[in-house]
């Protein structure tokens, strides 16, 4: 076999009259009749290889058709200088082949390799051939220096990587949790960590002080675009410390890795309140890219002037101020108008022209100009209704809008914290309260005292790092005691009974010296994501799933055989109807 002695990155001017060997694909092929020049492609790069008529390696070169895999011998030499190509690195050279030998053949490929370009469902069934694609491998190479710099900076704090089992016990966390059966003990199953949590707190109770890991986590959801069902986390715990020693370094860390790999200063990470959040941007993942704050309208002296748009008992009204743009059309607000109509609440717009306002309820608020203060040609959205239907409504529209009219920064990063989350919400379909983060969470004692009874109001000690309007992770201090672990459990509807029998191993842990201890995990495929600007997960992680978590190549989730299920005691109804 002819095996290399360079890889592509490695020939350049240096090189120019020795003999090298090269191994890698072909990437395109032109056949001048003359003379036929061939793209060769690795990891590294691409280099030209020219082969003259009338020798042995051109004979085998007729044969070359693209992602065929060769090795060649050749020598390297200075392109003319009308030949140079600036595109590639190594456009200044070129490689005159002596010798050539097919490695492997290759079919036509079903896409191309060369190009970003094709149905992404055939891209995910050949999944192998996309990931030759340029933009996958540098995607997955950025990946990967940032869990190496993760690593290393956690490493130089004394964090200790350990590894925690993903055949566990069925947990608590919010999401559904994927079930493995067990054959050895028929009838019973484990369940995929949905996070490391659990083990992750015993760790500390162990006494190893800082954890981390590059950890795999799987949680059955419905999915979205920015969710897969299994994904990677930077998990961290940390012990004798309080919420601003670990927003401090993992702050630390973000900044680091920005720095390291993208060369980028994001500066220091501000907080912000969960509450301010929700009332200036209507989102707990705030994007400060942009401006248009939401304006609370609803204590105004003229709110009751707003006529249908007025608050009523209980309610809120919001605008936002969309700044001057023309792409902004009566349609697209009319349409917002009827969203808003159909999630009970009501909405109008109007548009300033310096001294009247046109639009749903550009009369109105011509009455109204010294009191709804706007600039020329800007345009103002009220909504009115219940107060967090209202903010989230707006919330969504100011995001959409700012898409739309296009004021969004690209390669900006804004960084933020949001700190004290409800430690319970609402869950309309089970009709229950839930834990918002997860149980583990401490609450916060004196709203845990002073507001027994609605559990809406109190606040947990958990916080949110957002980049962009993405929830880039999260994390909390930690109760560290079994009354309080039970009293949470018990709010939230787990009997005294269950959370023994499920966790009372954890439970027990905490009578024996648990230190105050928190912690924080980042989604690594939003990170990356974020960090080189895609808005697919899929583009970040070798072997994906479809939005309906389905792997297309291996064609999963996929049937079993009667024998198998047997072996595991289960029946299957029949599911085809
Ligand atoms: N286990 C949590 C999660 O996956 C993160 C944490 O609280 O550390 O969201």
């Amino acid at each position: 076999m002819l095996k290399r002695n360079y890889r592509l990155h490695e020939l350049n001017e240096s090189l120019i009259d020795k003999t090298v060997i090269i191994n890698g694909w072909v990437d395109r092929v032109r056949n001048l009749g003359g003379i036929i020049f061939v793209w060769v492609r690795d990891r590294y790069g691409i280099v030209q290889v020219l082969f003259e008529p009338e020798t042995p390696a051109y004979e085998i070169a007729k044969k070359l058709s693209g992602e065929y895999v060769i090795g060649v011998e050749g020598v390297v030499r200075e392109r003319p200088k009308d030949a140079k190509n600036i595109d590639l690195a190594s456009g200044n050279i070129e490689i005159l082949a002596k010798k050539v030998e097919i490695l492997a053949e290759s079919k036509t490929p079903p896409i191309y390799t060369n190009r970003d370009e094709g149905s992404e469902d055939v891209r995910l069934k050949y999944r192998y051939l996309d990931l030759r694609r340029r933009t996958l491998q540098s995607n997955l190479i950025f990946r990967h220096k940032l869990v190496q710099k993760t690593r290393e900076y956690l490493d130089s704090l004394d964090f200790l990587e350990i590894e925690t089992p993903y055949l566990m016990k069925s947990t608590p966390e919010g999401a559904r949790n994927f079930i493995v059966p067990s054959r050895i003990k028929r009838g019973t199953f484990y369940a995929l960590p949905q996070s490391p949590q659990i083990f992750k707190q015993l760790l500390m109770i162990a006494g190893f002080d800082r954890y981390y890991q590059i950890a795999r986590c799987f949680r059955d959801e419905d999915l979205r675009a920015d969710r897969q069902p299994e994904f990677t986390q930077i998990d961290l715990e940390m012990s004798f410390v309080d919420q601003e020693d670990v927003q401090k370094t993992v702050g630390n860390l973000v900044k680091h890795l920005f720095k390291s790999v993208l060369g980028k200063d994001i500066g220091d990470v501000p907080s912000m309140q969960y509450q301010t959040a929700m009332e200036l941007y209507g989102s707990d993942k705030p994007d400060l890219r942009f401006e248009m704050k939401m304006e609370n309208l609803t204590s105004k002296p003229f709110a009751s002037k707003l006529d249908f748009l007025s608050p009523r008992d209980g309610e809120e009204t919001k605008m936002i101020v969309v700044p001057k743009n023309d792409v902004l059309s009566r349609k697209d607000l009319d349409a917002y108008s009827e969203s808003a109509k159909s999630s009970n609440l009501r909405l109008g717009w109007a548009k300033f022209h310096g001294t009247n306002f046109t639009g749903s309820v550009g009369k109105l608020l011509s009455t109204l100009t010294s009191d709804v203060k706007v600039g020329d040609d800007e345009t103002v959205i009220l909504c009115a209704g219940k107060k967090h239907e209202v903010s989230t409504f707006l919330g969504r529209v100011r995001v959409e809008i700012a898409n739309k009219i296009e004021i969004i920064p690209q390669n900006t990063f804004k960084v933020l914290w949001i700190n004290d989350f409800p430690m319970f919400e609402w869950n309309e379909e089970d009709k229950r309260f839930q834990a918002q983060h997860h149980p583990f969470t401490m609450p916060y004692l004196e709203d845990l005292e002073s507001k027994p009874d609605d559990l809406s109001k109190i606040r947990a000690h958990s916080y949110d790092l957002v980049i962009n309007g993405w929830e880039m992770g999260s994390g909390s201090v930690r109760i560290h005691t079994r009354e309080l672990q039970e009293r949470v459990f018990k709010l939230i509807g787990i009997t005294e009974e269950e959370a023994k029998k499920r966790f009372g191993f954890f439970l027990e842990a905490f009578e024996y010296g648990a230190p105050p201890h928190a912690g924080f995990a980042i989604g690594v495929d939003r990170l990356v994501s974020v960090m080189i600007g895609v808005t697919s997960l899929r583009d970040v992680i070798a072997f994906p799933k479809t939005a309906s978590g389905t792997d297309l190549m291996m064609d999963t989730p996929s049937e079993v055989s009667e024998d198998q299920l047997k072996e595991l005691g289960i029946k299957l109804e029949d599911h085809r109807s």
